[in-house]
């Protein structure tokens, strides 16, 4: 069902509403705004989308949680490529391309999961 969404050349009108600081059409921000940051990830704490942590920390006023391990089968990460929704496991076995259109995430943001992403052994 989902492949089916993403293969649709109009899912980028019913891509979710993303937050943040001078958020582009696929999600950069003012934080991160390199070719491959084209991620966002739906906040723990309150369900909604962010381009980033720093995003949340200056809009949402409160702190931000991560998404315990046992979670990750929730559809949390958005490709601002293709505006499909991958769910954390689908996102941590991606290889850094979105599944579904081939477009390169950051692989940089590794350095960054633990900021959203409980580890396995703490869940
Ligand atoms: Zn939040
Ligand atoms: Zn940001
Ligand atoms: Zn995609």
């Amino acid at each position: 069902m989902i492949p089916a969404l993403c293969s649709d050349r109009h899912v980028k009108l019913l891509k979710p509403d993303v937050r943040g600081v001078e958020v582009d059409a696929e999600t950069r921000c003012v934080h991160y705004h390199s070719p491959l940051d084209i991620i966002a990830i739906k906040m723990a704490c309150c369900g909604i989308y962010y381009a980033c942590k720093d995003c949340h920390e200056t809009l949402a006023g409160h702190a931000i949680e991560v998404w315990p391990h046992a979670e990750w089968n929730v559809r949390a990460v958005l490709c601002g490529a293709c505006g499909c929704e991958l769910t954390i496991h689908e996102y941590m076995d991606s290889g850094y391309s979105c599944p579904h259109c081939k477009a390169g995430f950051n692989p940089g943001c590794r350095n960054h999961y633990r900021f959203y992403f409980a580890p396995e052994d703490r869940a």
